[in-house]
């Protein structure tokens, strides 16, 4: 990863170095942690983050699903970030929000641990690589199941969750695909280990509801609503793994990948179509502030500070 100069810990901007947290760290030891993944995008109007007020409100959300106390308010969080990314000069960003049980004791309860806060930011490219947005994706359906409502809860962005994405993504590279879909406890199209599904079948939009195990996307509600401004219909369905074998379109989109067509589900060829190229474009000119139709959802980093 690429390092940056200052990293927001619990309040101070502390140099990338010197972020560091004891090793008998709660969330350390049991992924007792909520985080957000968030874009800063160099737009027209100077550097945007995107949608940054749904991004705190989630990560408010999975705090309390964990029982955890945020010493830091939203609008505390919204200013550190924007101080966070003028300080570092940067243009565009990956911003990650982190908040966990810290260093204390080592009952799993966590009651009476302190809560830390950090936010990285740094520079980082396409998740599934620019090639891959360009010209397509492989997948594979994993033999791992999404984590369920009353197992982990999959509404939390929390840090244990991710041991579900890891063993799903790694089985799907060491097989050679570019990414896994997760199927839940049922059997229905969940998403990916870092991603929302959608798919496209004889000019119908439909993606899988919040119920299906699946973490609710701040993507995949952009797409919902470009599509709908753009004309399409779109449907929250129950979906299975024979209807992405047939579908005209798949793809998958998230802050991090953002729009990435899916080629292929288990070696059943699907090319990159034209919903999803319309979609990818709209998607690319919102978050890079080319649209005035969705310029209310970029905040504007107030000042742009050169590094001291
Ligand atoms: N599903 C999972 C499992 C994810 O980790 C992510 C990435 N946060 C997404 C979907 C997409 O969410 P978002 O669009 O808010 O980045």
């Amino acid at each position: 990863m690429l390092k940056t100069d200052k990293i927001w810990m619990n309040g101070e901007l502390v140099d990338w170095d010197d972020a560091r947290i004891h090793v008998a760290s709660h969330g350390l030891h049991y992924g007792s942690g909520v985080f957000e993944g968030i874009r800063c995008y160099e737009t027209p109007r100077g550097p945007a983050i995107f949608r940054l007020r749904e991004h705190l409100e989630r990560f408010e959300d999975s705090a309390r699903i964990l029982y955890m106390d945020l010493p830091f308010g939203r609008d505390e969080l919204r200013a550190a970030t924007h101080e966070l990314v003028a300080r570092n000069g940067l243009a565009s960003c990956y911003l990650r929000p982190m908040a966990f049980y810290g260093y204390g004791e080592l009952s799993v309860g966590a009651q009476g641990n302190p809560v830390d806060v950090v936010i990285l930011s740094f520079p980082w490219g396409a998740y599934l690589g620019e090639e891959g947005q360009r010209t397509g994706i492989t997948t594979k359906i994993s033999s791992w199941e999404r984590i369920g409502p009353n197992v982990i809860p999959h509404a939390a962005k929390a840090t244990g969750v991710y041991l579900n994405s890891l063993l799903a993504t790694t089985e799907a590279r060491r097989a050679g695909y570019d990414e896994a879909i997760m199927l839940n406890a049922e059997g229905y199209v969940a998403d990916g280990p870092g991603e929302n599904i959608f798919v496209v079948r004889d000019g119908r939009i439909s993606t899988p509801p919040l119920s299906m195990s699946i973490l609710p996307g701040i993507t995949r509600d952009t797409i919902i609503q470009i599509a709908q401004d753009l004309g399409f219909v779109v449907e929250e369905a129950l979906l299975i793994r024979t209807d992405l074998y047939v579908a005209d379109e798949v793809f998958l989109c998230g802050t991090a990948t953002e729009v990435a067509p899916v080629r292929a589900v288990d070696d059943r060829e699907l090319g990159v179509g034209p919903v999803t190229r319309e979609l990818q474009k709209a998607y690319l000119a919102a978050v890079n502030g080319i649209d005035e139709r969705w310029s209310h959802w970029l905040d504007v980093v107030d000042a742009v500070h050169a590094p001291a």
